[in-house]
């Protein structure tokens, strides 16, 4: 059975057709290496920043992210969800990353919410993130879009979503692997 049979045969199970897009938060909707940065410049006796209470929901969106999620949402052939893993020795990570979705991106988003270190689990078309590996990326059942947060390729995701499933329907190469 191939990755697609396998997506195919769950979407039947789930009586749901619709394309899945999961979307990663650090790094990718949520801009947590600047915040580290500013935090380690500060009290650099603090090794992980994001041990720290508060430290989530204080992320900055990434330039483009929250306009291009809101665009993929408001289509109707796409099922996008957050899948973000938490920092499992800070407790107040769960919260804390549920607040800012639902500051950024509204409480219905919070309703298709996955917090999980396990993203392989969560069966779906797509998942854009920062990292290749750390958390079950390289084994997700469907296509892996990596997101760059030096070039910012925002605008290379929309346009791949654009193109192959609204106005060409054809096939087109994932952006920027
Ligand atoms: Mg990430």
């Amino acid at each position: 059975m191939t990755r697609e049979d396998l997506i195919k045969a769950y979407k039947g199970f789930i009586n749901d057709d619709r394309i899945t897009i999961y979307i990663d938060m650090d790094g990718v909707l949520a801009d947590f290496y600047k915040k580290a940065k500013e935090m380690l410049a500060l009290e650099p006796y603090i090794k992980y920043p994001q041990s720290q209470y508060d430290f989530f929901r204080n992320l900055e969106p990434i330039k483009d992210a929250i306009e291009t999620y809101k665009w993929l949402d408001s289509q109707e052939m796409f099922n996008v969800c957050i899948l973000t893993a938490p920092s499992v020795l800070n407790a107040w990570s769960y919260t804390d990353k549920r607040i800012w979705v639902e500051k950024y991106l509204g409480i219905d988003v919070c309703h298709k919410m996955n917090i999980s270190g396990q993203k392989h689990q969560s069966v779906g078309d797509y998942l854009i993130d920062d990292n290749f590996e750390g958390k079950g990326q390289d084994k997700v059942i469907g296509k892996l879009i990596h997101f760059h947060q030096i070039t910012n390729n925002w605008s290379d995701i929309k346009n791949y979503f654009e193109k192959k499933y609204i106005l060409n329907k054809h096939e087109t190469e994932l952006p920027s692997q």
